[in-house]
């Protein structure tokens, strides 16, 4: 049977299915290149990094109201409770919109006001960790963590670094995820994806991560798999995500066994799943191939997630209630 899941790296933008994105941008009178679900999802069909982008940025430039935003998390709260998830860290990128002349605050009512929705309506638990452009500049990540401070007791839990890696690396962002981290948030940036170990290193040090989202370019340094190992750093592994990007030419090649068996918990995750053209249950399937079982998956999570304690202990009393060895998909 299903068994629980705990999704910590799942971009809430990268959620929306073709028929949602319709329904949003016939409502904002935003223009697509297709006017049905099936040429939409035609459009949406991964062919590489480049067009993974153009989607991206089609499917953020349709998402302008707090509605849009509301109705993202608990769209996205529902699929994944089908696939057995009942937590959820989602992640968006307030700066975008906010470049394009959205408020602040009405992305950050609409994500939390989802995240409250999704518990009232699916019983999943959504946190929200807003995660900051490499790219822009410095005032956005200070307006994002601002923001996220603000809103910690609405349901964000920690603030993460995206984007490109290889031309940003996170150095000016130190005094930021400082600030982040003296209110009480948790950083989770990305790292070890498109760089190597150095950049995890510098995720780590100049960040203070908590966890690493991706982080599996660790197991070219035997030395940082031992380290994460011993500091009980979880990374946030994103199979299906790794094969699109070309960061692992095939599922044989994926580090996880490595990281495994180095004694780094793991945690299993969809990244972008209606762009990349997966989910939970199937990230799954492709994790467990590669010898992670669904229970240190579950462990991984329980011990990676950012949220609160009544909340952890509520995850390992479903966690020690469940019979793991029922567990099939
Ligand atoms: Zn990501």
């Amino acid at each position: 049977m299903s068994f629980p899941k705990i999704e910590l790296h799942v971009h809430l933008e990268g959620t929306v299915a073709p028929g949602t994105l319709l329904e949003i941008a016939r409502r904002n009178e935003v223009a697509l290149p297709a006017d049905s679900v099936e040429s939409l999802a035609a459009v949406y069909r991964f062919r590489d990094f480049a067009h993974f982008l153009d989607v991206w940025t089609l499917t953020t430039s349709a998402l302008r109201t707090e509605r849009d935003f509301r109705q993202v998390v608990v769209d996205y709260a529902a699929q994944a409770a089908a696939h057995g998830a009942i937590y959820i860290e989602g992640i968006f990128t307030p700066a975008e919109p906010a470049r394009r002349g959205v408020r602040w605050e009405e992305v950050f009512a609409g994500y939390c006001d989802g995240a409250q929705e999704a518990w009232e309506t699916h019983g999943v638990r959504v946190a929200l960790t807003p995660d900051i452009p490499r790219d822009h500049p410095i005032e956005d990540a200070e307006r994002t963590v601002g923001h996220a401070i603000a809103h910690a007791g609405r349901g964000v839990v920690g603030v993460g670094l995206g984007g490109s890696e290889s031309d940003f690396p996170p150095g000016p962002f130190g005094p930021v995820f400082a600030r982040a981290r003296e209110a009480g948030l948790g950083s989770v940036p990305h790292a070890g994806e498109a760089e190597g170990p150095e950049s995890i290193r510098a995720a780590l040090d100049v960040l203070g991560a908590d966890r690493i989202r991706h982080g599996i370019r660790a197991v070219e340094d035997a030395g940082l798999l031992a380290d994460l190992a011993d500091r009980g750093v979880v990374l946030d592994v994103c199979p299906t995500s790794n094969l699109r990007t070309g960061v692992v030419p095939d599922l044989a090649a994926h580090p996880l066994p490595v990281l495994l068996a180095s004694g780094i918990g793991c945690t299993v995750n969809t990244d972008d799943p209606a762009m990349f053209g997966t989910d939970l249950s199937a990230e799954h399937a492709m994790a467990r191939r590669l010898g992670a079982s669904p229970v240190a998956s579950y462990e991984a999570g329980l011990h990676g997630a950012l949220c609160d304690e009544a909340t952890r202990a509520d995850l390992r009393r479903i966690g020690a209630e469940f019979d793991w060895a029922t567990a099939t998909a």
